[in-house]
């Protein structure tokens, strides 16, 4: 039987318990995930793609069955080239909806074949960002248990000036 293999695409700047909690749901339906950090639309991110990827790679080190990569262009033909089928989405709130809906229209319209699929976020996680992270880590607050050691870590030497006080 052919491999069932999903792309979970995404800025991942940083990763956090939101997406590693999707990650780990989708362990259990797929044979393959990866993990593809778009940067194509890079630019305004805390991180580069090297740093992302290397803080995605330790935190899906316990999961075989993940890996992690990078991809710019289209997200179909990547996903085409993957030889995957299925692009995995978080979804928090309402407010992610009309967007992912859309992307996910234009998606197949783009490739009929790929389909993509919604996972609801674990009730602890909704609340989580990345974008929440970078302002609340930006102001020497406290991002442990929002995000995994590593990336508590590397936000700390982004924003050095503020944890000393
Ligand atoms: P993008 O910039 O493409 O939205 P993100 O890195 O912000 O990429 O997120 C990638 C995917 O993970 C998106 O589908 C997003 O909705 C989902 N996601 C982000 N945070 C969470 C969370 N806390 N819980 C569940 N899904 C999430």
């Amino acid at each position: 039987m052919e491999e069932k293999i999903a792309v979970y695409p995404g800025s991942f700047d940083p990763i956090t318990y939101g997406h590693l909690d999707i990650i780990k749901r989708a362990v259990k339906i797929f044979d393959k995930i990866i993990v593809a950090v778009a940067h194509n639309y890079d630019k305004q991110s805390l991180f580069t793609p090297e740093e992302k990827i290397e803080m995605i790679t330790e935190v899906v080190k316990g999961y075989p069955t993940v890996s992690v990569d990078t991809f710019s262009g289209l997200l179909m033909e990547y996903m085409k080239k993957a030889k995957a089928t299925v692009a995995l989405r978080g979804l928090r709130a309402t407010s992610d909806f009309e967007y992912e809906y859309h992307m996910a229209a234009m998606n197949r319209s783009l490739d009929d074949e790929i389909d993509t699929l919604f996972m609801m976020t674990g009730k602890d996680y909704f609340f989580i960002s990345s974008r929440t992270i970078k302002e609340v880590a930006s102001l020497g607050g406290a991002v442990a248990g929002l995000v995994p050691e590593n990336v508590a870590r590397k936000l700390k030497q982004k924003f050095p000036q503020r944890q000393k006080g």
